[in-house]
């Protein structure tokens, strides 16, 4: 587990190339658990941490990220916390959360930012005392999430506000896509130092079998295209080649 004083986060692999997120809370060990959309591996993974689930945390309305979300809370108890704005097409909500609301884990906050773009109600969540970042299909390890809902403008708009968060703010994604995203990423910006670097760690992170996420925002900054886009014209560009790239 990536771990500091406050709080620590692991990802839990389920369905074909997701993440759920487990984050705990050091001094009272209160956990929550970001998008089980697989009921079965995150319960397992749950009871072999102590068994306990205070919070589930729902980034955006997509299967691969609430499936298992209602079948997790009833096991252990939890709440259900989620965008409120999209709550119809959200598991019933505990928690309501809009902008700028924040949800508690034991002692710690996490603060709740609009990220549309992928979907239009999706959110995402910043712990402070981490500094920890749950950003679902918003923003991924050298890349971003698909327009699915959202324009390029609003995509633009989320990142922004994502980039202003502090440089070792561990980002936690919902996809294990990092690998793809180097190959593209290096297509567009083939002469970036950080990016190289960071692909290298990547190949070598997969073939040993283990996660290239958390990754750290710092390294997103000068690796990621669609983090360094100038405008939205930019990131729309990137995102229709992404879209195409084979
Ligand atoms: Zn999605
Ligand atoms: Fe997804």
């Amino acid at each position: 587990m990536a771990s500091d004083h406050a709080l620590t986060v692991a990802p839990i692999p389920i369905l074909a190339d997701n993440y759920a997120w487990m984050l705990r809370e050091t001094a009272g060990g209160a956990i929550a658990v970001v998008d089980p959309a697989d009921a079965a591996p995150v319960i397992a993974a749950l009871d072999r941490a102590g068994g306990r689930l205070d919070l589930v945390l729902l980034t955006h309305h997509h299967d691969d990220h609430i499936a298992g979300a209602l079948e997790v809370a009833r096991h252990f108890r939890a709440r259900i916390a989620g965008a409120a704005r999209d709550s119809r097409r959200l598991p019933p909500l505990d928690v309501a959360l809009s902008e700028g609301d924040t949800v508690a884990l034991g002692s710690q906050r996490g603060v709740v930012i609009d990220t549309d773009g992928h979907t239009r109600g999706h959110i995402s969540y910043f712990f402070a005392g981490g500094p920890i970042l749950f950003c679902g299909d918003t923003l991924f390890s050298l890349g971003c999430g698909r327009l699915l809902e959202g324009t390029a403008e609003e995509m633009f708009d989320s990142l922004r506000k994502l980039k202003a968060l502090p440089d070792d703010t561990l980002v936690c994604c919902g996809h294990e896509y990092t690998q793809g995203n180097a190959r593209f990423a290096l297509s567009v910006d083939p002469d970036n130092a950080a990016l190289r670097a960071r692909a290298d760690q990547v190949d070598a992170q997969r073939r040993a079998g283990t996660p290239t996420l958390p990754t750290r925002l710092g390294q997103e900054r000068t690796a990621n295209p669609f983090l360094t886009a100038a405008d939205s014209q930019s990131l729309a560009v990137l995102r229709s080649r992404k879209d195409s790239f084979r």
